[in-house]
C-alpha cells in the first residue's frame, strides 16, 4: 500500500514527520540510531521499517484492544500514517522492573527487581535537560495538561502495560519498561501517540535485550538491527 507524499514538519533523531492533510500526518522510521542524548549516532539499514513494522503491530494490536491510539496504517515499510494530535511533550514512562535512569535515581534496588505495582513516571520532553523527572503538579503549573488529562494518562498506561505485558509473555518475552507519548485529538480526547518499538520498549528474551539497550551497551548496529529482526520473526511480523 502506498501512502501519498507530504509536506516535512518535523526532522527527530529517528523519524520525520510530513503533514498530509488538516488531520493526518506520515511518520517515517529513518535508517539510524542514536543513543546518549544523540552523541553517538550511526547509520541503521533496515532499522527504518523495523521500527515501523513494530510501531504499526503494537498500536494496531492495542487499538483491538480498546486503546485510542493515532495509528491509522502501514506502508510495509518505513511509514505509518497517524492522526495529527496536539501533543502533551511529557513522556510517560512504565516500569515493570528496575533498570535504566531507575537504578540511577535509586541505586538501593537492585537492577531487574521486579517492582511490586507497575510504576508510572512523567519525564519533560526535553533534550537539553535530558528528560527530566517531573511531577503531575510541575505539568499542570506549566499548563501542559490538567490533572483529568494525567489520571487518564495514568491509567491508559497502565492499560496498555498489561496488554503488551500479557501479548509479549505470550511469546517468551519480558516488558521490562517502556516510553509512551500521547496527544489530543479535535473532540478533546486523549490519544496514545507516537512509537512503539525496540527504540522505545526494553524487551529481554532470556536475558538477552532485544532493543536498544544493545547500542546503549555499546553494541553495534549489526546487533541491534539482528535483534530488532529477531523480535520480528518471535511475533511474526515481516521482516
Ligand atoms: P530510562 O528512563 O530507564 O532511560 O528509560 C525507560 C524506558 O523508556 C526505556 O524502555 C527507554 O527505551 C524508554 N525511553 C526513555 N526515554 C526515551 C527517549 O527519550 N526516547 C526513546 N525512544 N525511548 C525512551
Amino acid at each position: 500500500m502506498s501512502l501519498r507524499e507530504g509536506r516535512l514538519i518535523y526532522e527527530g533523531k529517528a523519524k520525520r514527520v510530513y503533514l498530509i492533510s488538516n488531520d493526518e500526518l506520515i511518520m517515517e522510521f529513518k535508517d539510524e540510531v542514536t543513543a546518549l542524548d544523540g552523541a553517538r549516532k550511526e547509520h541503521a539499514p533496515g532499522k527504518g521499517k523495523l521500527t515501523a513494522s513494530q510501531t504499526a503491530f503494537f498500536m494496531d494490536y492495542l487499538t483491538k484492544s480498546g486503546i485510542r491510539t493515532h495509528f491509522i496504517n502501514w506502508d510495509g515499510d518505513r511509514r505509518i500514517h497517524v492522526r495529527r494530535l496536539r501533543m502533551i511533550p511529557v513522556e510517560v514512562i512504565v516500569r515493570n522492573y528496575a533498570y535504566g535512569s531507575f537504578i540511577r535515581r535509586m541505586p538501593l534496588v537492585k537492577p531487574l527487581t521486579r517492582f511490586t505495582a507497575p510504576l508510572v513516571e512523567f519525564h519533560l520532553k526535553n533534550d537539553e535537560l535530558h528528560d527530566p523527572l517531573i511531577l503531575p503538579e510541575d505539568i499542570i503549573e506549566a499548563e501542559l495538561a490538567s490533572m483529568e488529562q494525567i489520571m487518564e494518562v495514568k491509567s491508559v498506561a497502565l492499560k496498555v502495560n498489561q496488554l503488551l505485558s500479557k501479548l509479549l509473555s505470550n511469546h517468551g518475552l519480558i516488558l521490562v519498561d517502556f516510553k509512551l507519548e500521547f496527544g489530543v485529538n479535535g473532540n478533546g480526547a486523549l490519544v496514545l501517540a507516537d512509537e512503539l518499538s525496540g527504540d522505545t520498549m526494553r524487551i529481554l528474551m532470556n536475558g538477552k535485550h532485544l532493543d536498544k539497550e544493545l547500542f546503549r551497551m555499546g553494541g553495534s548496529v549489526k546487533e541491534l538491527v539482528e535483534a530488532y529482526s529477531t523480535l520480528n520473526s518471535i511475533l511474526g511480523l515481516s521482516l
